[in-house]
């Protein structure tokens, strides 16, 4: 069974959830519902060494990428975060001072983001060979200021424009280091963007599988097609129009907005573009020089 066939089998079980589940597996957050306009939304990601960093990579490379996408998620609901769990699991004889110098940059890190480290659990594995695995679950509550509205991937509706946060694309250097490790999660920029447009900002994704899987997700939990214009993509340094579509861990926010609604080209000093259009149907279309092309039959594939 692949990711997709798991994810759809999870998905299966939705209906056995109860009523206490207001959001189930298929966001970038899940909520549970506490009452009358209590919503608490949670995710959990974890960051695997070998997989998702060098296996050697420092216990700061760790404990930023760990929090730092699940922060990113707490964006794509433009929410706010409330607090983090954080689990370590390391090879038996790992230096002493790991755990330590991993804590403190999860502090500091998380400091940041007014989402306080408030609990967790560390282990050791029997093999030394084994790579760290570390795992952070964030909670995140709703933005009051909107009457505790938040966004979700099914949202978006025929005629509305699909944006993006940022630059698309090289996240990823030959050399394993960028954009991946470094980027900020766009928490601040997604709760602006929800504060100054409202209710015509109507869905929202963070950009992790890359540009063209994710905008997938928003189609098909929207249940319509998207269509980008591949000439309109923001690229970060150097990357293609192809390594826009689909490198993945921009960690950029992709949204759809109502076509009445103007948006500034910057806020908070980050750029926003609009790259396309939502339409009635299904799928993902790519649109090149105003040419439909297939995307799928280039080979132009999940990276990371
Ligand atoms: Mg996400």
């Amino acid at each position: 069974m692949n990711e997709f066939e798991l994810i759809n089998h999870v998905r299966s079980l939705n209906e056995t959830l109860g009523s206490r589940v207001v959001l189930p597996p298929g966001d970038d957050l899940g909520g549970l519902g506490f009452g009358p306009g209590v919503v608490v939304l949670a995710g959990v990601d974890q960051v695997i060494g070998g997989v998702h960093l060098p296996v050697d990579a420092s216990p700061e490379r760790y404990a930023r990428k760990v929090i730092c996408r699940s922060l990113s998620d707490v964006a794509a609901m433009a929410a706010l975060p409330a607090g983090a769990l954080v689990t370590a699991a390391v090879p038996v004889g790992l230096s002493a001072d790991w755990g330590p110098r991993f804590a403190d940059a999860l502090n500091r890190i998380a400091t940041q983001y007014d989402c306080p480290v408030f609990g967790g659990d560390v282990a050791a594995f029997a093999n030394s060979a084994a790579p760290p695995l570390v795992t952070a679950t964030v909670l995140a509550s709703p933005d009051d200021s909107m009457s505790g509205r938040f966004l979700t991937r099914s949202g978006a509706q025929p005629g509305d424009e699909i944006w993006v946060s940022g630059f698309l694309g090289g996240s990823l250097r030959s050399d394993g280091s960028g954009h991946h490790e470094t980027f900020e999660p766009r928490v601040g920029l997604a709760l602006a963007i929800h504060r100054l447009i409202g209710e015509s900002l109507h869905s929202m994704i963070d950009l992790s599988d890359g540009l063209v899987s994710d905008v997938g997700h928003l189609a098909v939990e929207s249940g319509v097609k998207m269509t980008l214009e591949s000439d309109s993509l923001p690229r970060r340094g150097a990357a293609t129009p192809a390594e826009a579509l689909s490198d993945g861990e921009d960690y950029e926010l992709c949204f759809t907005v109502d076509p009445s609604v103007e948006l500034p080209d910057c806020l908070d000093e980050i750029p926003l573009v609009r790259i396309g259009s939502v339409h009635s149907g299904a799928g993902v279309v790519i649109l090149e020089d105003g040419v439909e092309v297939d995307f799928s039959s280039r080979g132009w594939e999940h990276r990371t």
